[in-house]
């Protein structure tokens, strides 16, 4: 029997509409339990059309590190909680190559979202570059260490999802045992800063998982759940990932 409760995250990054908030939450609402914990992550400006007290939760896509102040067009924690978001993902592949984002500045955000009463998603994940020149293990555990090594406390209120850069939209999924010989490297390595959050974190995967390929991936053991883009705009194939991520 699984100790940790699967986590199915829709990452609708800037898709969507009003059209697609209803459909998605009236698809949802209808799934049977035992669900998944149902996490997604729309445009901000969405949050609150979602109706309250749904069999999911609201997170965002990204905040800013600083808590307040003139920093035009950026959005706090603290407002992200107001909105309805109880999770924030921080550090994904897009913001850092296309909005410059370093590792120091995901490290704070990480901790910002924490003190707020965010749980962070941390995205971690390698380019194909540095995947075929074999540093796969050694980029991930310079991007983790980023954040834990000096907040080794923030682990056991993290998420960490990882998502290869070369298999994010690509539809080049990372098969299952490559996916779990690297989430079992993230595990043991996470294990150095706590132990027993190491055991509990949730170590999930995203990269081109679809309704038809998810059931593989959901079945290694430390493969904790799934982070959706593509396949979370498609209203019935987000809800049979969720239906199928509850059997893991
Ligand atoms: C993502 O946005 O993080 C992602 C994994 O996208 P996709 O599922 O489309 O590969």
């Amino acid at each position: 029997m699984r100790q940790r409760k699967p986590l199915v995250v829709a990452n609708w990054k800037m898709n969507g509409s009003l059209d697609l908030v209803q459909q998605m939450s009236d698809a949802l609402s209808v799934l049977k339990q035992p669900l998944p914990d149902i996490l997604i992550c729309p445009p901000v400006i969405f949050l609150s059309y979602f109706p309250k007290h749904a069999n999911y939760k609201l997170g965002a896509q990204n905040m800013s590190e600083q808590l307040v102040g003139a920093f035009t067009g950026e959005i706090s924690a603290d407002m992200l909680r107001t909105a309805g978001a109880s999770h924030v993902i921080i550090g994904h592949s897009e913001r850092r190559a296309l909005y410059g984002e370093l590792d120091s500045v995901i490290s704070q955000k990480v901790k910002v979202a924490v003190d707020a009463g965010l749980t962070p998603i941390l995205c971690v994940g390698e380019t194909l570059q540095q995947r075929e020149e074999e540093k796969t293990l050694q980029v991930l555990a310079r991007q983790l260490d980023a954040v834990y090594a000096a907040q080794p406390h923030l682990l056991a209120h993290s998420v960490v999802s990882y998502e290869p850069i070369w298999a994010i939209g690509t539809g080049q999924t990372a098969t299952p045992q490559q996916a779990q010989q690297v989430h079992q490297f993230i595990r043991q390595h996470l294990a150095q800063y706590d132990v027993q959050a190491a055991d509990a974190v949730k170590i999930i995967y995203g990269g081109s998982v679809t309704a038809a390929n998810c059931e593989a991936l959901f079945a290694e053991a430390d493969i904790d759940g799934a982070l959706i883009g593509g396949a979370s705009l498609k209203v019935a194939d987000f809800s049979a990932i969720c239906t199928m991520a509850k059997d893991s």
